[in-house]
């Protein structure tokens, strides 16, 4: 399959190109798009076929559900049931934006895009290419990230064009994602709110617009827990680089020198090494290829960088990766859940 690629800006959105994906959409066919997370690999929703070619598009196990995504709020009552009052309060707080609802399902949505579940996830997204694409389409756009699966999750266009050319009908390229990290996940679908992926949109935010508790997925925090995640697809190996990944974590001074000490050993056994850290750090190793994710204060800098970084470090061939740290509370909870998954849990503390 040709894969049509076209450029858009927030600012310019030509309506010829929109409807023009908007038909592909609703003809059963799939566009990659930008979102403010990252690019979404987009077909219609309400129909099985387009969510198979999803799944195959990716390479992704098909228990593994797909997030509709919508561009108005009263879209939500076609495909959902039991909206409970938590739902509109976190819609008035944080949308359009980088946060999905997870609800009970309508009939109206089809197991294939649900993975078999009988909840469905949803968002709107910020992003104003995204906004108009949606409608374009009928409105239910089923989208996951538009890489491969098991690498991570495309920020550029120029990612989602390696993973996706010649498996789509069209990539709309319209620049790098704002957030750079997939939405936090909340389930709605108990009494109580619980956070299935963390994201942008933090516990403590989301806290504050519901004035109660909510609860993290024990299987997120908790490597070792023995059950199976919520949201299925937290328990897949992700966000993978090539080359293989450890975090080494402790006090600063301590964690460089250990980084440079496993950098020449790793050197002396003909391998090319990469390390992940800060602009207030990235001098002080000697590494083959050394990438800095930002400022150290900068939380959201971090997420915007991320997965950028490791997709350059597979550009690079890099054999061997070592990353600092970026443990905290806020989006430095996202930050490292998917550094985390990216190393496959390998963390040597120093
Ligand atoms: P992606 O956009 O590639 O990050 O994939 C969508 C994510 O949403 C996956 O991790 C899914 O596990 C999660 N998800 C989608 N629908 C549901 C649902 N009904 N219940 C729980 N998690 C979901
Ligand atoms: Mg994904």
């Amino acid at each position: 399959m040709k894969t049509e690629i076209v450029v858009l800006t927030e600012d310019n959105i030509d309506e010829n190109i929109i409807e023009k994906a908007g038909k592909i959409i609703k003809e059963g066919g799939l566009v990659a798009f930008p979102t403010e997370t990252v690019y979404g690999l987009g077909g219609d929703g309400l129909n099985p076929d387009s969510s198979r070619k999803i799944y195959a598009a990716k390479g992704r196990p098909s228990d593994n559900p797909l997030i509709v995504h919508i561009s108005t709020w009263d879209a939500i009552y076609k495909i959902t049931k039991d909206i409970p009052k938590e739902a509109r309060l976190l819609a008035d707080a944080f949308w359009p934006g980088p946060l999905t609802m997870i609800f009970k399902k309508s009939d109206a949505v089809p197991y294939e895009t649900t993975g078999g579940l009988e909840t469905v996830a949803v968002r709107m997204p910020s992003n104003k290419i995204a906004r108009a694409f949606i409608k374009a389409s009928g409105e239910y756009v089923a989208a996951p990230s538009a890489n491969l699966s098991g690498r991570p999750s495309p920020t550029l266009a120029k990612y989602v064009c390696e993973d996706m050319d010649g498996r789509i009908e069209m990539i709309i390229d319209g620049g790098a994602s704002d957030v750079g990290l997939e939405s936090t996940i909340i389930d709605l679908t108990d009494n109580k709110p619980v956070i299935l992926r963390p994201g942008y949109v933090t516990q403590k935010m989301l806290e504050e617009a519901l004035k109660k508790n909510v609860e993290w997925d024990r299987a997120i925090i908790d490597a070792d827990c023995k059950q199976a995640p919520k949201a299925p697809g937290m328990k897949y190996r992700h966000y993978a680089p090539k080359g293989t990944l450890s975090i080494v974590e402790g006090d600063t001074a301590k964690v460089i020198k250990m980084i440079n000490e496993f950098t020449d050993k790793a050197r002396k056994e003909g391998k090319k090494v990469g390390v992940i850290a800060t602009d207030e750090t990235k001098d002080l190793y000697k590494a083959d290829v050394v990438k800095s994710v930002g400022k150290r204060s900068s939380e959201s800098d971090m997420a915007h960088h991320l997965f950028r970084v490791l997709r350059e470090f597979d550009d690079d061939n890099t054999d061997v990766m070592f990353s600092e740290s970026f443990e905290g509370n806020g989006i430095n909870q996202a930050v490292m859940n998917r550094l985390l998954k990216a190393a496959g849990h390998q963390i040597i503390k120093v």
